[in-house]
């Protein structure tokens, strides 16, 4: 339990004080000595919040903890369930070794944070996009720079003849190949988020930041993607809610929530199918064209 040690040493304090702790009902208007005792210890306790500093600290009581309490340096005595904290612990320090470094792929506080749909990845027939996403973000794709600098490939340029190095970001955003797909993609999430603006009477007017967002999903955008390249292909969609007008049809809060969330949806669900698409096609032609001869 949370405090533990906090709940014994009060339970302590109340076994050695002669003084008889009873309930007694808070109402105001009573004017009993147990309700106007209750009262002044209820102003007292409450105005103690805004002059901590005249208050004397504590000691934290060690003294009632367990023989064995585990102890961090961030988090100081560890009085709840360990295993749930170690979990926790485990979780977040993954999450900061991944997005410091690797070239900012799993920078997760940069971007949307409203979680992805689950269709694609609880129910979809085939989770190839799901697995293409994974490797993605782990950076793990073969491609030509990832197998030139493993020594399995001479040349870490583009194996479409691009004079571009062939890293993910150039397959999925850069390289010509691809460019028609990019496009008809682009206007599949356009096409999505207007008739969703649409339909909760969005002017035409005020839907112009949004549109020209969807349109450049899948384009390297200063304004809209934080890093300024665009990272779709890793599951991330830019934060936009900003573009959304304040007052959504005729209600503000609920209707504007419900609709960004089905924007990141469709920018998500297209954004990790067009990263598939590409993903299954060029590893379709690599295989077919690549020497990949191992040189020891
Ligand atoms: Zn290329």
């Amino acid at each position: 339990m949370n405090g533990r040690s906090y709940y014994r040493w009060i339970l302590d304090l109340a076994s050695r004080n002669p003084l008889n702790i009873t309930y007694t009902p808070g109402h105001l208007e009573e004017v009993s000595i147990p309700a106007r005792l209750n009262f002044e210890a209820d102003h007292y306790a409450s105005s103690a919040q805004r002059r901590l500093h005249d208050v004397p600290t504590a000691p934290i009581p060690t003294f009632f903890m367990d023989e064995f309490t585990f102890y961090t340096p961030d988090d100081g005595w560890i009085e709840s369930s360990i295993c749930t904290f170690v979990e926790k612990a485990l979780i977040l320090s993954a999450s900061k070794k991944a997005s410091a470094g690797h070239q900012q792929r799993m920078a997760l506080h940069l971007y949307d944070s409203k979680p992805p749909p689950d269709f694609p990845y609880t129910m979809a027939y085939s989770a190839y996009s799901a697995v293409v996403q994974l490797y993605a973000r782990s950076g793990q794709l073969p491609t030509a720079d990832l197998l030139y600098s493993r020594d399995k490939l001479n040349d870490p340029r583009c194996r479409a003849g691009c004079q571009a190095i062939e890293d993910q970001h150039h397959i999925f955003v850069d390289c010509p190949r691809y460019d028609d797909w990019r496009v008809k993609a682009a206007e599949d999430v356009h096409r999505r988020t207007n008739s969703k603006l649409a339909e909760k009477d969005v002017e035409e007017t005020e839907r112009t930041g949004l549109l020209l967002a969807a349109k450049s999903l899948f384009l390297d955008n200063d304004t809209l993607w934080p890093l300024h390249y665009s990272s779709y292909y890793l599951g991330h969609i830019p934060p936009f809610d900003h573009l959304i007008p304040k007052k959504v049809g005729n209600s503000e809060g609920l209707t504007r929530t419900r609709l960004a969330h089905h924007i990141a949806n469709d920018w998500h669900t297209v954004s990790i199918r067009l990263a598939g698409r590409i993903w299954g096609d060029w590893q379709r032609r690599m295989a077919q064209t690549t020497d990949t001869r191992r040189r020891s």
